[in-house]
């Protein structure tokens, strides 16, 4: 598994690697055909590094974790403001591939006691799960409302979907789905396992809907307030 994981990983740098080196060599040696090209490279060159970092904090946050050595720093959030900023961002991603990412938020939505960084890196990776298992399907729907003393961040997709039996492991370390549509898609499958980590650490839990060729719902359901027996606790799962 362990070898399994660095070539798959080192074989994820690569892809945005090649389209990064390629796009500024093309721009040093001054091969671009017009300005509105230079500018679409500027912009994918910037999703490109985007999506590297991504990939990277992604790996040692896993591993930090695992060695429970993430603490999460929790202070108010304005939860509101926090996913429709993370939307945007995505959405920026991913709008040159015809994607469209949207929001429907409860009015008001309340502040929530979080790691902000943190919510962001499992929001981010539930949001580039719904992309990446899309199949012909191009919307992306993520919904946020509260619960009692929960709030609910769910993200919606219309992609490929996943078999009763694999939505019970797609939390798992390593774990990705042996089907067809899944192997066509690049993935270390460390995204869920630390969505469910940094939602655990924050006395959360997470949840899966979903049907085969119809689509997922992703939920992250995060406690409002601290509760002060898990602020202490690390994030094993
Ligand atoms: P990765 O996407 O890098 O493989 P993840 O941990 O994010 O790893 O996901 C684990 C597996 O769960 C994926 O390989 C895929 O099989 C499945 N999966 C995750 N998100 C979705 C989704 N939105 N729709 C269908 N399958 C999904």
């Amino acid at each position: 598994m362990q070898s399994d994981f660095v070539s798959t990983v080192s074989h994820e740098f690569k892809s945005p690697l090649t389209s990064i080196r390629q796009l500024a060599e093309m721009l040093q040696a001054d091969m671009v055909p017009s300005e509105d090209k230079r500018r679409r490279y500027y912009d994918v060159l910037v999703e490109q590094s985007e999506r590297l970092s991504m990939l990277i904090d992604n790996v040692l946050d896993f591993a930090r974790m695992e060695e429970g050595r993430r603490e999460m720093s929790r202070e108010a959030v304005d939860m509101k403001s926090l996913v429709e900023d993370i939307v945007t961002e995505a959405q920026h991603r991913v709008v040159h591939e015809g994607f469209t990412v949207r929001t429907e938020l409860e009015d008001p939505l309340p502040s929530a006691f979080v790691d902000a960084n943190a919510i962001r890196q499992a929001l981010n990776n539930l949001i580039d799960n719904g992309v990446k298992y899309s199949g012909s399907s191009r919307e992306v729907v993520v919904r946020s409302f509260r619960e009692n003393a929960h709030i609910v961040i769910a993200v919606r997709d219309f992609g490929i979907g996943l078999a009763p039996e694999e939505a019970n492991k797609v939390f798992d370390r390593f774990y990705r789905s042996g089907g067809e549509l899944t192997r066509s898609v690049k993935g270390t499958g460390l995204g869920l396992t630390l969505v469910k980590q940094i939602v655990v650490a924050h006395g959360g839990d997470v949840e899966v809907h979903s049907e085969p060729g119809r689509g997922s719902t992703f939920s992250m359901r995060l406690p409002l307030v601290a509760d002060p027996s898990v602020t202490h606790k690390r994030g094993r799962t």
